[in-house]
């Protein structure tokens, strides 16, 4: 339909295949910290199930990282012009103004952190450097824990890393583990002493481990 008014003589853009489209695109990636100041909190009637917003009341795509990413982007794009007349620039297919025209400014997360934030105490955070979930009723006692219960995964991280994290959250998990392998070498020790009180003169205990 379009070709009669362009050029009849040459293939129309719309039937170019997606190989064809973005044999032509640089695909440039980014990163930023940004303000991590996120919050959930569960959905009430009408919403849906988990809700995150900003305890400064800003909305996510507001955060300043990315009007410098956009700036620093603007820069790069300066030096690829071939000729002075371009007017090349890179796009945020996660931040466009069409979506911006729909009113659903939206950021896409593939590093989602935080939800579970590691820090000193149960008024700042989830678990401790370790991994171990305080007790809210035992904030002033020496074993502030849930005895046992331990989280290890990106959830604990409590802030905004600025680079993937995957090796920062296995390095947690490791901590973590050895943790808990040590605090069951505890546990095994008890055990046995509990075991050796229990079991007739005698008898050996079974060689029970833990793990
Ligand atoms: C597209 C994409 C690209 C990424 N690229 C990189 C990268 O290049 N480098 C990098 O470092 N990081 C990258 N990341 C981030 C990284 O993958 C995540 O940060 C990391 O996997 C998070 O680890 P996790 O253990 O906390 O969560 P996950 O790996 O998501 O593990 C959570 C597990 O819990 C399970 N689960 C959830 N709910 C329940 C439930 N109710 N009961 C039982 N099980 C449950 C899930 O099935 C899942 O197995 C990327 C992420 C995405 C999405």
């Amino acid at each position: 339909m379009t070709a009669p008014f362009k050029n009849h003589l040459e293939r129309q853009d719309m039937f170019r295949s997606e190989d064809e489209v973005v044999a032509n695109m640089m695909c440039t990636v980014a990163m930023g910290r940004e303000a991590a100041v996120g919050k959930f909190r569960l959905g009430g009637a009408g919403e849906t199930t988990l809700r995150a917003q900003r305890t400064d009341g800003k909305p996510f795509h507001a955060d300043p990282v990315y009007t410098d990413i956009e700036k620093t982007l603007a820069r790069l794009a300066e030096k690829l012009k071939v000729d002075e007349g371009d007017t090349g620039r890179f796009i945020n297919p996660f931040l466009t103004n069409v979506f911006r025209r729909f009113k659903v400014d939206s950021i896409t997360l593939s590093h989602p952190l935080g939800g579970c934030r590691m820090a000193h105490d149960v008024a700042q955070g989830v678990v401790d450097e370790f991994g171990r979930v305080f007790d809210k009723t035992k904030q002033h006692e020496e074993q502030k824990w849930y005895n046992g219960l331990y989280i290890a995964d990106a959830s604990i991280m409590p802030t905004a890393l600025g680079v993937n994290p995957s090796l920062t959250i296995a390095a947690f998990a490791l901590r973590i583990a050895d943790k808990i392998i040590a605090d069951l070498d505890h546990v095994e020790a008890e055990f046995e002493r509990v075991a050796a009180f229990a079991i007739p003169t005698g008898v050996q205990p079974a060689k029970t481990r833990l793990l």
